[in-house]
């Protein structure tokens, strides 16, 4: 895809969206969205996410620590009549820690952060890689020091993979090295189990079944981003999320927080 017909598209979806969403109202149900960054402009401020929760909240919405959303959603047990809304980021990009984790402080709020540490081990030939194939942005990850950091202080880190890869594959000792050795690895540096996973690219068609099975082997909880409407997909093995970033228009961010089921 070139630049500009996605930039024709992102035009076109967002006028679509404007029109749908002009009405909506967030719906009762625990969300978890995920985002990758605050904003693709380096420039933007991290107040642009600060003023969408506060929208969010103006609009009924209330926030909750990511590990309490899992409990509930595992647990089948969601508050009637309440919209509860947790946050993920995927890629583990710098500005996570240095924009998005001052913002979720002054909101008292733990969210979770996918990883991928070979983005991070990688020298500047594999990032560059990493940055212009795979991930689209000239963003940079952020340390493991940083990362450290935010396990410290309640947040929750979760591996997505060594290289960030398509885990659609039935080779198990290529699934187990991208699912297994990235565990290993975030455990290593940070001296503490990794329980949580979310596969690349997350729509369904990025994963096999096999690598769901090699997925909920090493983890207990298994992240998508696709089916948002429904909390789990693959029978229940992976719970599903939905996708956003920091800088989306509030009535966007409103629209996509959907009534559910399990
Ligand atoms: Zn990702």
């Amino acid at each position: 895809m070139n630049g500009l017909y996605l930039r024709y598209r992102t035009f076109f979806r967002n006028i679509v969206i404007d029109i749908l969403s002009f009405h909506t109202k967030p719906e009762p149900g625990v969300h978890i969205l995920n985002g990758h960054y605050l904003s693709l402009n380096d420039n933007a401020s991290p107040e642009i996410f600060n003023d969408l929760l506060q929208g969010l909240k103006n609009r009924g919405v209330n926030f909750i620590n990511f590990t309490e959303a899992i409990t509930l959603i595992v647990n089948r047990s969601i508050p009637k009549g309440k919209c509860l809304v947790a946050f993920t980021w995927d890629d583990g990009f710098e500005e996570c820690f240095t924009k998005i984790k001052p913002v979720l402080d002054r909101w008292n709020l733990k969210a979770a952060f996918f990883i991928n540490p070979n983005f991070i081990d990688g020298d500047s030939s594999y990032r560059e890689h990493f940055k212009r194939e795979v991930v689209f942005t000239d963003k940079n990850p952020m340390t493991w020091e940083m990362i450290k950091q935010l396990a410290a202080q309640g947040h929750t880190i979760g591996a997505h993979t060594l290289d960030h890869l398509s885990l659609n594959s039935n080779d198990v000792d290529f699934l187990k090295h991208q699912i297994d050795g990235s565990k290993m690895r975030i455990e290593e540096q940070l001296n503490t189990g990794v329980s949580h996973f979310a596969f690349p690219f997350g729509q369904l068609k990025y994963i096999s079944a096999v690598g769901v099975d090699v997925a909920c082997n090493a983890f207990p909880f298994v992240y998508s981003q696709d089916n948002y409407r429904r909390y789990f997909s693959f029978e229940g093995k992976v719970i599903n999320r939905r996708h956003f970033e920091c800088d989306w228009p509030l009535n966007h961010v409103i629209y996509f927080l959907k009534s559910k089921s399990f």
